[in-house]
């Protein structure tokens, strides 16, 4: 078949197979509660596997519980062991998730090969959907763990340690559930990895667009800033001369709001938590301890904002009489997706005439830890006022199945239609 550049997926099914999926765990809200590795999840991954070899698929479970559905390739050109063309992202919730986050990712992926087995398309390299473990991170922690062990990131061990507020381990629930397979979690050659999400923030909406072109994954910087001063009564104790941590903080957020500015609009700093000792209302504090959360796609401008960081809490703090320590929590570097994957994107979008915008995710999704070992890329669409990690999440069908067109059309690109 040589006009493959009509297909379309059918919007309708892959809608019923998403109202069909979040009957499982559905929330009086209109939500969706399927946690990691509980009988929901149990349940979500059954009929996710019978859906796959109903249409035919070779259906995979890894030691962590992701699950590899392979529709097989033709390998005309290079045998039959040519490396997949994969799509996917995970079926686990939120406590108060919606229908749509992760969902969406493994039932576009399942429709692309219902297109494809519908329209008799043969492909050279096999076209896969992978489930991820965990990717939400509710119940066991750390996110993304799934992809994160399979990438290399986690050992086994640690995952299968991971507890839940039970103190029931993820190892111990995940033979619970049936779904502690055979394959090793490990990397294999991949032809190219796509993702298709709901954006989960508003900037699509807004303008309007259909799809969003994903260049990468915005780097995250996370610290604990202190500044101690020196206690003092509110009253008997003139201004000039305390030793004031508010004195040296409130110069150092200005800066570092200017610091944002100067690197807009892609850069990020947030102060989402403040901590003050002995938080006393008539006593001047001893201490301080911020939460500082500094974000930029691109890592050299992430690793200069950092240095900034530093400079001007140092000479701040110094001015000011103050002590400082900056303790650094945590740092996700920035992700550049594979210009091959990214441009197969944007020639499906092209090919199939739909507005859009390049863009990059300020969440972290399985297909950071996919691109370390993979050639990765990622498709947004929009999702009702950005709303996201809520019951009240919700898409638009055409927009959902806008998104899997692209989808299917970078994956074919790749895959290499006979
Ligand atoms: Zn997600």
């Amino acid at each position: 078949m040589n006009d493959y550049r009509q297909l379309r997926i059918n919007g309708q099914r892959l809608w019923d197979s998403l109202m069909e999926m979040a009957q499982i765990g559905a929330t009086q809200k209109g939500g969706c509660n399927r946690q990691a590795l509980t009988d929901l999840d149990k349940q979500g991954r059954d009929l996710f596997v019978k859906w796959c070899e109903d249409a035919g698929c070779n259906v995979t479970v890894d030691e962590m519980g992701n699950i590899f559905a392979q529709r097989p390739g033709t390998g005309s050109k290079g045998g039959p062991d040519l490396p997949p063309v994969l799509t996917g992202s995970h079926l686990d919730t939120q406590p108060t998730g919606g229908k749509f986050d992760g969902v969406y990712g493994v039932l576009a992926g399942l429709e692309v090969i219902r297109t494809l087995n519908d329209a008799g398309v043969e492909t050279e390299a096999p076209v896969e959907v992978a489930v991820w473990t965990n990717e939400e991170g509710a119940r066991f922690s750390p996110a993304m763990i799934g992809s994160g062990v399979w990438a290399g990131e986690f050992d086994l061990d640690y995952a299968y340690a991971r507890q839940d507020k039970e103190g029931n381990t993820f190892g111990a629930e995940l033979e619970r559930i049936g779904y502690k397979g055979q394959a090793p979690a490990k990397p294999r050659p991949l032809a190219a990895a796509f993702e298709v999400h709901i954006e989960q923030g508003p900037i699509l909406e807004a303008e309007e667009k259909t799809i969003g072109v994903l260049s990468g994954v915005q780097g995250m910087n996370w610290y604990d800033l202190t500044l101690i001063g020196q206690p003092c009564h509110a009253g008997p104790s003139p201004m000039e001369g305390r030793r004031d941590p508010f004195m040296g903080l409130h110069r150092i957020l200005d800066q570092l709001y200017k610091l944002a500015e100067e690197h807009a609009p892609w850069a990020r700093a947030t102060f989402g938590d403040i901590r003050v000792e002995p938080g006393s209302r008539n006593t001047v504090p001893e201490k301080l301890v911020l939460a500082v959360d500094l974000r930029h796609p691109d890592q050299k401008t992430l690793d200069a904002m950092d240095q900034r960081f530093r400079e001007i809490a140092a000479r701040i703090a110094e001015e000011t009489g103050l002590e400082h320590e900056i303790r650094e929590e945590w740092r996700s570097p920035a992700v550049a997706f594979d210009t091959k994957c990214v441009e197969a994107v944007r020639s499906a979008v092209a090919d199939l005439g739909y507005s859009n915008k390049e863009m990059v995710s300020g969440a972290g999704h399985d297909s950071v830890y996919i691109s370390r070992v993979a050639p990765t890329s990622m498709i947004f669409v929009p999702c009702e006022k950005g709303l996201s990690h809520n019951e009240a999440e919700n898409a638009e069908p055409k927009d959902l199945e806008a998104g899997a067109n692209v989808l299917l059309h970078a994956m074919l690109k790749m895959a290499n239609p006979g």
